[in-house]
């Protein structure tokens, strides 16, 4: 017997200690208690494969024995000094975060969550620009602090009824539901045209930054046509408006390139990231050129922010992703997985779309008039539970199937998950 408390106690113990706004996927939720690179396991011992990472955290696989060597070393050694002392793995993964990051993003400051890297970015985009405007996109996340839940465009994720000013937010390029109506290439990209629409009518003209992931994640995986990015820096360039791109759920090889915005032939002026920077310990970061780093002078300091340990880690987690090159297998199986995706959008008419680069996909589930299957995806990702797949969903509408698996994943696993979902769907579809 083991001495696992088990989901009906979690859950009650849940509904008394925790404060209900964290919630949690299924009606019959398991007990996760081990991992082991793509695979979880549960409290009697079943086998899961996972195909969200914890959402796009565990890029190298669940205990990656090489990254858990690597932090039980650190942990044994030394754990927390604060940065008012100096330590190395600190500066050791900024100098490599410089070295992987695009263009001449250079200086970095590290802190605990995504959250905190993009209020961290806005902070200095506002000490470099002296604004506190900001534009942001429709569909974006970028936190759960008054300010990233103010800069986040979906309305399940905003629950502050009283969001900080001074943000407009532009339509994004959603093409499979365009908010313009329009059709690419015809459209001339006019979402991103819009932003100087929006620059010249809704803000004082001088806007600090904007805010953009380069795939709407919670957003749906939301995935611009390649000339996009080059569109809006050119816009925002021609406004002295700085691109804060948030890297936060595509980084570190998840599309096929270590950040997505590589995919875009555009250099950010800031970048924020998280997740998958340490592979599952806590950690938040922003790197910028050094211009614009140099005006944040006045003293900060993140208590745990680039402590040894999580430095450790991300070194640790980068030195993985080169030994194995995983944007190239992330590139690798995430046509694989695409492919197969889209063989089953041929056969089953409730796959309305499919989209997202590397293995950062999304497959947008509708019914007849493309009204979004929202009963169904839930039906859909529990059956899938029961077999041993962990699928993520998504979007405004939380009709858009997620898989975002650990890197480490086989193209063997990915056919066996295809092999289920399709099985799945046929017994929900008379089709
Ligand atoms: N930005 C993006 C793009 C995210 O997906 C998230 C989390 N899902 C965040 C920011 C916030 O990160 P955290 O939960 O680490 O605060």
């Amino acid at each position: 017997m083991s001495n696992y408390i088990g989901p009906q106690e979690i859950l009650r113990k849940k509904s008394e200690y925790l404060i209900p706004c964290v919630y949690h996927f299924y009606n019959e939720p398991m007990q996760l208690v081990r991992g082991e690179m793509q695979y979880l396991y549960d409290n009697t011992g079943k086998e899961y494969l996972d195909c969200f990472s914890g959402v796009s955290v565990v890029n190298c696989g669940h205990c990656n024995p090489q990254i858990t060597e690597a932090i039980c070393e650190q942990v044994k050694t030394l754990q927390h000094t604060t940065t008012i002392y100096l330590t190395e793995n600190i500066v050791n993964l900024a100098e490599q975060l410089a070295q992987v990051t695009p263009g001449k993003l250079q200086k970095t400051f590290f802190c605990a969550s995504g959250s905190e890297a993009n209020e961290g970015a806005a902070l200095l985009a506002s000490l470099y620009t002296g604004s506190s405007e900001f534009l942001s996109l429709r569909q974006g996340l970028h936190g759960r602090t008054k300010l990233g839940m103010s800069l986040t465009g979906l309305s399940f994720w905003r629950t502050d009824s009283a969001p900080v000013g001074g943000i407009s937010f532009a339509p994004n390029a959603y093409c499979y539901r365009c908010p313009l109506g329009k059709q690419y290439p015809e459209c001339d990209l006019a979402c991103a045209n819009e932003i100087e629409t929006i620059i010249k009518t809704a803000t004082s003209g001088k806007v600090a930054a904007m805010f953009a992931e380069p795939i709407q994640g919670n957003g749906g995986m939301i995935t611009p046509p390649l000339d996009y990015f080059k569109r809006v820096k050119e816009i925002l360039d021609s406004y002295g408006i700085l691109l804060i791109t948030d890297e936060v759920q595509t980084g570190f090889g998840r599309t096929g390139k270590m950040f997505a915005i590589e995919h875009y032939g555009v250099e950010p002026d800031i970048m924020t990231m998280a997740k998958a920077l340490a592979n599952g310990t806590p950690v938040g970061a922003f790197t910028a050129r050094p211009p614009i780093a140099d005006v944040y002078t006045r003293p900060g300091a993140s208590t745990l922010g680039g402590n040894p340990v999580t430095a450790a880690a991300g070194l640790a987690t980068l030195k993985y992703i080169a030994a194995n090159n995983l944007p190239a297998r992330a590139a690798e199986l995430g046509k694989v997985l695409k492919d197969g995706l889209l063989a089953l959008q041929e056969k089953h008419s409730m796959i309305g779309d499919v989209r997202g680069l590397g293995l950062m996909l999304g497959a947008e589930l509708i019914l007849e008039g493309k009204i979004p299957a929202i009963a169904e995806i839930d039906l859909i990702i529990e059956k899938m539970k029961d077999r041993g797949f962990l699928l993520g969903k998504n979007g405004p509408n939380r009709n858009v199937l997620a898989f975002q698996p650990p890197l480490v994943i086989t193209e063997n696993d990915l056919s066996n998950m295809l092999t289920n979902l399709d099985e799945v769907m046929s017994s929900l579809t008379p089709s």
